[in-house]
């Protein structure tokens, strides 16, 4: 892959295609950019007559806005490979408990390190990463990554003090938030809590939602093996109560919804939680490959979409997957559900993503946004050349990126 940092200079990029993300692909299209900004979007033959500066001809590609990864742990990255696939999830999550233990910071620190590289060269430019020691704030503040770190708190008991999760540096490329891991993990005042801190600064807040039936059991009886596993970690609040509800349902009932809330996975939804969402104009991130490894189903994406909802991507860490490629999320969720649009897919990988995470002026190739954009070569062929990409191989070419 080919880096193209922009300088303050004028440049016009063309392309064969360029998909903007809003609605338009344009053939022979081409991109002005000024000072790191989209400030023109048109047929190449008119844009060039009037252009005074540099051209740059990126040839038969796709041009798309940088991808979104919108949901990531980089600090697990260490644990690739080293857990099974076994079908249960509640199996997983005991393993990596075990397992994360045996690692020191430095290890984490590497791979975490590596994994961004990876992102890099996969075409992302914008993460929301989930962090628990702060080891990856630091790495993402050293990258060229524009970035919504969100801070995960795990205390079913309700122990902790917010105060001290609270911080820090939050910048124009690199936001600080908080997230709690999830319905389960996470007692009901604390998620009001860390929803309220969230709410004020103005800030996206992420959990984990409806994943496995396990959370959907523990949530309806408080029974089963979250329960179990709860008990045996002296994590179980004694006061505790099962609110009888869905994962979904209970969300709604502690008034953490809004259209700040990103609800990471939404496999385990009824057609009444998709109602809720829908109403309460939340952000759902799908992670599918993490979803089929943990054998917990798909989420389903035609009803979600159907709902009004506007979905975005996820690879979740690399201790439930094997890559950290959007383009593998994309594929996964085409392969089952080749009647959603490849426009949707694309718009998922990208502007959709950038909204969740509050990135206003990210995701799109429109006057005004960041120029932050790849060119992809792939299969773009017949009366629909973005099928034919989504379902073909594709290679980052270039990548064009401002580093002010
Ligand atoms: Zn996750």
């Amino acid at each position: 892959m080919e880096e193209f940092p922009l300088s303050h200079e004028p440049v016009l990029v063309r392309a064969r295609l360029i998909f903007t993300a809003r609605g338009t692909l344009l053939e022979d299209g081409a991109v002005e950019v000024r000072r790191g900004r989209i400030v023109d979007l048109g047929p190449y033959p008119e844009l060039k007559r009037t252009f005074r500066g540099r051209r740059v001809d990126l040839g038969e590609v796709l041009l798309l806005p940088a991808l979104t990864n919108a949901h990531t742990h980089l600090e697990l990255s260490a644990l690739r490979f080293r857990l099974t696939p076994t079908g249960s999830f509640i199996t997983w999550v005991r393993s990596l408990i075990r397992k994360r233990v045996e690692l020191s910071l430095e290890d984490l620190r590497q791979a975490a390190a590596e994994a961004l590289d990876e992102l890099w060269q996969e075409g992302v430019g914008l993460l929301g990463e989930v962090g628990n020691t702060g080891i990856t704030l630091g790495l993402l503040h050293e990258s060229p990554f524009h970035a919504v770190y969100f801070r995960e708190i795990i205390d079913f008991r309700g122990k902790s003090e917010i105060k001290q999760f609270l911080e820090r540096s939050s910048g124009r490329r690199i936001v600080y938030a908080l997230s709690p891991h999830a319905p389960y993990t996470v007692s009901p005042v604390l998620i009001q809590a860390i929803k309220s801190w969230t709410r004020a600064k103005g800030r996206p807040f992420s959990i984990h939602v409806a994943e496995s039936p396990e959370e959907t059991l523990f949530l309806a009886e408080g029974s089963g093996p979250i329960r179990a596993l709860l008990e045996e970690r002296g994590q179980f609040h004694p006061g505790f109560e099962a609110p009888g509800l869905s994962p979904v349902a209970y969300l709604e009932r502690l008034g953490v919804l809004d259209e700040h809330t990103i609800c990471v996975h939404v496999v385990q939804v009824t057609p009444a939680d998709l109602e809720i969402l829908a109403r309460r104009r939340i952000r759902p991130c799908l992670c599918p490959r993490s979803n089929i490894f943990l054998g917990v189903g798909l989420p389903p994406l035609p009803q979600i979409l159907a709902a009004g909802l506007k979905p975005c991507l996820g690879t979740d860490s690399l201790a439930s997957n094997d890559r950290l490629s959007v383009w593998a999320e994309m594929e996964a969720l085409y392969h089952a559900y080749p009647e959603v649009a490849p426009e949707t897919y694309l718009t998922m990988a990208t502007l959709w993503g950038a909204q969740a995470l509050g990135k206003r002026d990210m995701g799109a190739i429109e006057p005004g946004y960041r120029a932050e954009m790849i060119a992809v070569s792939g299969v773009l062929k017949g009366p629909e050349p973005l099928r034919s990409f989504i379902e073909g191989p594709k290679t980052v070419e270039v990548r064009l990126y401002a580093p002010f």
